[in-house]
C-alpha cells in the first residue's frame, strides 16, 4: 500500500475504507469484508453511530493493531476541551482500542479551539497519533493553524472530479496539511459512473470509472476512502495501483471541475445551523 507521511512523521495509507451510511447492523460484516480485501485504513465517526461495529470487526479480524490505521471524528455537540476528552474516551471504548491513528474535528463548528487544545494534549500523550480536521475551508484552516501549536495533519474534505479543490489543496500543501477526500466517487452523483469522458478513459485502460477516479485522486496525492457494502466493489476500488493515468488524461479529468459542492456549502448559515445543532442521538 502506498502511504503518505503526515507532518508529524506518522505514515498514513493513501487508500482506505469509509463507513458512512452503512447501517450499524451491516457495518461489522462490511468492515470484515474490507479488511479481508486488504484495506487497513478505516474511517468512521461518532456521528455514524457504528464505531462499536467497526471495533467488533477489527477485533475478530485478528489483524495486528500496528497494521491498522483507524480514524474517527468528534461531533459538534462534543466540542470544547472537557467534552472532547470525554468523546475520545467514548470512541476508544466503542472501538475497543487504546489509541487512535487519526482523530478529526468533524465539522468546523462549535468550540473547535477548546477541542484542539484537548487534542493537542492527547496527541502529546500518545492517545491520538495524529490530529486533524474535516470540512474546514481555507480561511478556517489558516486561522486554526495560526493560533495553535500543532498544525492539523489532515483536512478531510469533499473532493471528486466535479469538485476538485485544487486551490485548497495547494494551500494545504504549503501549510503541511494532507488532503483527504470524502465522497471520492461523489456518491455517484452527477452521473459520475456513466460520465462519457471518464468512461472513455476507463475503457482505454480496461478499468472501471470508479478505478479511474480513485487513481486520478491518488496521482494528485489525495488520500481516498471510498465506501461500498459490496465485496466486489471493495476489491475493484482497491485495485488501483496497477495502472497510471497520463498527464493528458489527468488534464482531461481536470476539465470536469464545477468548482462547487454537490452536497453542501459549509459556509452557508443554514448549513452551519443545521449541522451545528444536529444531536448525536438523532443521527443514524
Ligand atoms: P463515496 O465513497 O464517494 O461513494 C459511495 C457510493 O458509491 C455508495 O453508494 C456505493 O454503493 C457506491 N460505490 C462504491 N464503489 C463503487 C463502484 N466501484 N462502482 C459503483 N458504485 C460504487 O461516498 P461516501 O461514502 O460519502 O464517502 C466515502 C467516505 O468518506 C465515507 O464512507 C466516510 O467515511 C467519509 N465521509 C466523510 C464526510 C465528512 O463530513 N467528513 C462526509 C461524507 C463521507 P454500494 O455501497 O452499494 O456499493
Amino acid at each position: 500500500m502506498e502511504t503518505t507521511t503526515l507532518n508529524n512523521g506518522v505514515e498514513m495509507p493513501m487508500l482506505g475504507f469509509g463507513v458512512y451510511q452503512i447501517p450499524p447492523d451491516e457495518t461489522e460484516r462490511a468492515v470484515a469484508d474490507a479488511l479481508a480485501a486488504g484495506y487497513r485504513l478505516l474511517d468512521t465517526a461518532a456521528a455514524y453511530r457504528n464505531e462499536d461495529a467497526v471495533g467488533r470487526a477489527i477485533k475478530s479480524s485478528g489483524i495486528p493493531r500496528g497494521d491498522l490505521f483507524v480514524t474517527t471524528k468528534l461531533w459538534v455537540e462534543d466540542t470544547g476541551e472537557e467534552n472532547t476528552r470525554r468523546a475520545v474516551d467514548t470512541s476508544l471504548r466503542r472501538l475497543g482500542l487504546d489509541h487512535l491513528d487519526l482523530y478529526l474535528i468533524h465539522q468546523p463548528y462549535g468550540d473547535v479551539y477548546g477541542s484542539w487544545r484537548a487534542m493537542e494534549a492527547l496527541n502529546r500523550d500518545g492517545l491520538l497519533r495524529a490530529i486533524g480536521v474535516s470540512n474546514f475551508t481555507p480561511d478556517r484552516l489558516v486561522d486554526l493553524i495560526d493560533h495553535n501549536r500543532v498544525v492539523p495533519a489532515v483536512n478531510q474534505i469533499e473532493t471528486h472530479p466535479f469538485f476538485q479543490r485544487t486551490a485548497d489543496q495547494r494551500l494545504m500543501v504549503e501549510r503541511g496539511v494532507q488532503i483527504e477526500s470524502w465522497g471520492p466517487l461523489a456518491e455517484g452523483r452527477n452521473n459520475l459512473f456513466t460520465d462519457p469522458l471518464l468512461r472513455e478513459i476507463a475503457d482505454g485502460h480496461g478499468k472501471s470509472v470508479a478505478q479511474v477516479v480513485l487513481r486520478w485522486l491518488l496521482q494528485r496525492r489525495v488520500v481516498v476512502i471510498p465506501k461500498s457494502v459490496r465485496p466486489d466493489r471493495m476489491a475493484e476500488n482497491f485495485a488501483v495501483f496497477d495502472f497510471t493515468l497520463t498527464d493528458a488524461e489527468m488534464a482531461r479529468i481536470a476539465t470536469l471541475d464545477t468548482g462547487g459542492s454537490l452536497f453542501l456549502d459549509h459556509r452557508d448559515p443554514d448549513v452551519v445551523s443545521a449541522i451545528g445543532n444536529a444531536r448525536l442521538a438523532d443521527l443514524h
